[in-house]
């Protein structure tokens, strides 16, 4: 017969952390990823019968969506631009009445700098306030300028990216026409887009571009979105192609509030400030033990962050392929840069976008002016794949009135072929959102893979869960999910801004 335990003991054990319900779904990480499979579990059922916890590190939401202060100016230090045709981001500012902000416009004054000169430099933009025949004008000549200089391969490169947005527009498709996805392979090739994951971006668009475009133009943007070259999976380059186009777009305030809107709305029991050391699997259920102590008993237990650089102990261990992750060293600066350091002399000659090419002296892959205060004091923003010196930016700079630096684990490093973690970890119920992350990283693609895995959850819990997931033809069941309302809107490549 076990010994009568004492009534303090008693006591204790009941409040004891380990004794909360296992039936729990506790998520790992408040991004964007982890905040969408909050919001897509809630939205996508009547009502969650248990608690919904998501534990954050760090003292905010967002992750790698987070704004800088630089004199006093806010400004996007981490994930920045939205793609028009990001529909689940679009509906999740629609939906939490985030008011957009035109990101990037159409008098962007661009130079290609080789670490010596400018090799390139599209025209310099009318001033502010010029008619509107003269700005279109201007947008006439530098698409002539682009197509002088880079000709029929700019044709190629934008086929290219509409290919794979319409593939990609497939996870936007209906229940009843989309299966759900237990690893990233199917869940790619279903689309059609696996393919590019296993051929380098170089390798897929040399056939059809001159070398000229692709060691400028496609460099240029690889360098600014993904911080690498060209030599990466073709479908992060894609992806990355995409943010060149027109029609970008941000939340006005910070991109972040999408995580911050999406939590709320998922009633979310967020754990800030409480990162998970480890994960054990009780059989049933697992135990999440944080920093502060306290063990959570889960049924499901999501990871919504990549796993490339943090220190969760899994027992038993987890088997995921190695994968490195880009650091992109975000450097801000106000002040002015020095037109000597670029081969001119004057700054007003310096393009409003220094894009650079792939050769060992360029020390950075961009620089863009985020403000201009005056002729002579603006705010920078700086993309290099190591810190950059004081030495350095003095030579860059002619004055520097304040720098702010951050050191991101930005994004996986591609490569191809590019190979997968499991969504599933454990064959049970550890799953990964950041396995589709070595597709390609973005809001968008996060919450695409979130969906798909509050879907998963969903379809293999045997919680009661009210999903009409399963039986898409019913007349009842909770208002129409977030999904469904997306027919008709696939051809819309515009926000309203
Ligand atoms: C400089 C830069 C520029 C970018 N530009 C763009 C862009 O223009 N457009 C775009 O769409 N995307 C862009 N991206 C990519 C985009 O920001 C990311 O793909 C996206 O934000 C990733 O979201 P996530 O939720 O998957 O991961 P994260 O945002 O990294 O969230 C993971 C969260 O988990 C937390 N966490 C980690 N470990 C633990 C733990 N043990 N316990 C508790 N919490 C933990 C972290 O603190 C973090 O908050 C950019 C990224 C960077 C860095």
């Amino acid at each position: 017969m076990p010994p009568l335990l004492s009534l303090p003991l008693l006591v204790l054990l009941l409040l004891s952390p380990s004794l909360h319900a296992a039936d729990d779904i506790c998520i790992v990480g408040s991004g964007i990823s982890g905040a969408s499979t909050a919001f897509f579990l809630t939205n996508y059922t009547s009502a969650l019968p248990h608690e919904l916890r998501v534990f954050e590190r760090r003292n905010k939401v967002g992750g790698r969506l987070a704004t800088v202060t630089v004199s006093g100016d806010e400004f996007e230090a981490g994930g920045s631009i939205i793609h028009p045709r990001n529909l689940h981001v679009r509906r999740f500012a629609a939906l939490l009445g985030l008011a957009a902000r035109a990101d990037g416009d159409d008098d962007d004054w661009l130079g290609i700098w080789d670490g010596g000169r400018f090799v390139f430099k599209t025209l310099c933009p009318p001033p502010p306030g010029s008619s509107w025949l003269r700005r279109r004008l201007h947008g006439v000549a530098n698409s002539l300028l682009l197509l002088w200089r880079y000709g029929l391969s700019l044709f190629r490169m934008d086929s290219f990216v509409q290919e794979m947005l319409q593939k990609f527009l497939r996870y936007y498709n209906g229940f009843e026409s989309r299966p759900v996805f237990d690893n990233v392979e199917e869940m790619l090739k279903w689309s059609g887009l696996y393919g590019l994951t296993q051929r380098t971006l170089e390798e897929l668009i040399d056939a059809g571009m001159n070398s000229q475009t692709i060691s400028e133009l496609v460099t240029v943007i690889t360098r600014i979105n993904y911080g690498q070259s060209v030599s990466m999976s073709g479908l992060a380059g894609a992806v990355s192609l995409a943010g060149s186009e027109s029609g970008l777009w941000a939340i006005k305030g910070g991109n972040w509030q999408l995580a911050a809107g999406l939590l709320k709305t998922a009633n979310a029991n967020l754990h800030l400030q409480e990162g998970i050391d480890s994960i054990f699997d009780a059989g049933d259920y697992y135990v999440l033990k944080s920093n502060k102590g306290q063990e959570y008993n889960c049924k499901v237990t999501v990871i919504a962050t990549p796993l490339d650089e943090v220190n969760i102990t899994f027992v038993p261990p987890i088997s995921v392929p190695p994968r490195k992750m880009q650091h992109t060293h975000t450097t801000f600066v106000r002040g002015l840069l020095n037109p000597k350091f670029f081969g001119l002399s004057s700054v007003s000659d310096i393009p409003k976008l220094i894009g650079t090419m792939e050769l060992p002296d360029v020390p950075f892959s961009c620089i863009s002016v985020l403000k201009k205060h005056s002729e002579h004091d603006m705010t920078y923003k700086m993309f290099s794949r190591t810190k950059l010196g004081e030495t350095l930016l003095d030579q860059i700079f002619s004055t520097r009135e304040e720098t702010v630096r951050i050191d991101w684990p930005a994004y996986p490093h591609y490569h191809a072929p590019e190979d997968f973690a499991p969504i599933i970890l454990d064959g049970k119920h550890l799953y990964y959102v950041n396995s589709f992350e070595s597709a390609a990283s973005a809001m968008e693609t996060g919450a695409v893979a979130a969906e798909n895995i509050a879907r998963l959850i969903i379809s293999r819990l045997p919680l009661g869960l009210r999903a009409r997931l399963s039986s898409p033809s019913s007349e009842k069941g909770p208002p129409e999910p977030h999904m469904e309302s997306f027919i008709g809107e696939e051809d819309s490549r515009r926000v309203d801004l």
